[in-house]
């Protein structure tokens, strides 16, 4: 059968792969030939949504995904600037009749989708949108009466309860035309910054399939146990790899449930379980954000409107640097700066340490993670934000204070986690990593005592919340 189209323009977004990629997957099946392109976006030095080590992981993605395009036909395009101008020059250059992308489900992408539309529209050019972020959209997830749930239980029992979409075949050649101008593949030059000398994971499709194989060959059987433990490989390291798209939310499901059709042991099943069930987590925040995108300003719970946050200090320096003396907090935030990554328990308390501990306002952490984590996602890490500071959707109450010295004896026991991020500390005895120090000396020459006392500030924290209620 004749294509539709002769020439599309597929818009690479946050979807960074070939395999089961749903607008690519229709360019290539709709059309003769097939131009992917990258925008990139043109701000300089600062930004307060990225930093240097996620802007070095998307390069390295473009890098492979230029070379995986070119295994099927295509050629990576670059440009730069605003989507829809971007396009228009782009779809008059090489006579392209359509357009083809994924939605991004956030409000800053929605905004750019409406002018690409709107632009296509007045050059007559079909214009497709494809939902591929999620399992679901979040107007698939709704209550009986048709609402966005506020919940994560209810949520998660209809989202686990639909059927969920099957991955798409590799696309057929692309056969991307010569001779249509690209910019060089970037670097964090473009963005007027210095290469990150972090230890970054590897980036690229091929990596991210890697992981998932490694996930589901060795940790997701025991994820219910090992999960917590940050010292401990427990969970999938999947996070950059769906935020960048270099693995479909569909694949992951798809080779999760064929391995729990094949497990037999109980603890294995419910661990591959809990795991999907955090594929749902995922979810629930995009459709927060969906239905909410007010939250990117304000408290989820009205309730909490208006707190009055400390203004940030030498404290919140001594965070960001991994120096508050406290040491599960310093080794999660030192792994941030190192590799754009912590692990879960740690982000939970280290969130609600800046929150409940320093008192300073939620929303400065969460710029921090964005321009340090190479998973920053805006609807998970505001989810986090507000879970720990106690104003979000299905948050922690706020009189649950975590104790940051009672988690890291539960989660780091023997100290591994805590050690392998703080260097200074690897001799100190390990009962002292669960208490501040009796003696009023630091635990090693060069690292702090602890910069608050935690039971005055969470009683602090108590009377702050309690007063704003009685308002
Ligand atoms: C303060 C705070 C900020 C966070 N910021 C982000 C963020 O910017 N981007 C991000 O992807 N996750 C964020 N999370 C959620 C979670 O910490 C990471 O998804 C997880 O650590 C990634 O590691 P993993 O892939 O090995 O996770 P796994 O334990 O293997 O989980 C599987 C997948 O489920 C999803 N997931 C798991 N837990 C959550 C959760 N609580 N909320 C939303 N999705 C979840 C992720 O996509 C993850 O890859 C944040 C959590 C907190 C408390």
């Amino acid at each position: 059968m004749a294509s539709p189209y002769r020439l599309a323009l597929h818009w690479h977004r946050r979807d960074l792969r070939i395999l089961d990629n749903t607008a690519l997957h229709h360019a290539a099946a709709g059309a003769e030939a097939v131009v992917p392109v990258y925008l990139l976006s043109n701000w300089r030095k600062e930004h307060l949504w990225t930093g240097e080590k996620r802007q070095a992981f998307l390069c390295r993605c473009l890098k492979s995904l230029g070379a995986n395009l070119e295994t099927i036909g295509g050629r990576l395009v670059i440009r730069c600037g605003r989507a829809a101008t971007e396009l228009e020059k782009l779809a008059k250059e090489t006579g392209a009749d359509a357009i083809f992308y994924n939605r991004d489900p956030d409000p800053f992408g929605g905004a750019a989708e409406k002018e690409v539309e709107a632009m296509a529209l007045r050059l007559g050019i079909a214009c497709y949108g494809h939902d591929d972020v999620a399992l679901h959209t979040p107007e698939e997830i709704l209550t009986q009466d048709g609402k966005p749930y506020r919940v994560y239980t209810p949520y998660s029992k209809n989202w686990l309860s639909q059927e969920k979409p099957q991955p798409l075949p590799k696309p057929r050649s692309l056969n991307t035309p010569p001779g249509i101008s690209s910019l060089p593949l970037p670097d964090n030059a473009h963005w007027g910054w210095a290469e990150s000398e972090a230890d970054l994971i590897e980036a690229g499709e091929r990596a991210a399939h890697q992981r998932l194989k490694t996930a589901l060959a060795s940790r997701l059987g025991n994820y219910g146990e090992t999960r917590d433990f940050p010292a401990v490989p427990g969970t999938s390291r999947l996070s950059q790899d769906l935020r960048f798209g270099l693995l479909s939310p569909r694949t992951i499901y798809a080779k999760s449930a064929a391995a729990l059709g094949e497990t037999l042991s109980t603890p294995a099943r419910s661990g591959i379980e809990k795991y999907i069930k955090e594929l749902a987590w995922r979810e629930f925040y995009l459709a927060i954000l969906w239905h909410f995108p007010n939250v990117l300003e304000e408290e989820f719970n009205p309730d909490w409107r208006g707190l009055g946050w400390a203004e940030p200090d030498g404290k919140f320096e001594a965070w960001k640097q991994g120096l508050t003396g406290f040491p599960i907090v310093d080794a999660g935030m030192r792994e941030l700066l190192a590799t754009g990554f912590m692990h879960n328990r740690v982000r939970m308390i280290s969130a609600m340490f800046l929150t409940k501990d320093l008192h300073i306002d939620w929303r400065l952490g969460e710029h921090h993670f964005m321009q340090h984590l190479l998973d920053g996602e805006i609807a998970s890490n505001n989810g986090g934000w507000q879970w720990s500071a106690g104003t979000g959707a299905d948050a922690a109450p706020y009189f649950r204070i975590q104790n940051p010295w009672t988690q890291a004896k539960r989660y780091d026991p023997d100290g591994t986690y805590m050690k392998r991020w703080l260097p200074e500390l690897a001799k100190v005895p390990v009962d002292a990593l669960f208490a501040p120090p009796k003696d009023g000396h630091p635990l090693a020459p060069g690292y702090p005592l602890p910069c608050v006392d935690h039971a005055t500030e969470r009683d602090r924290t108590l009377a702050i919340f309690k007063k704003h209620r009685q308002r």
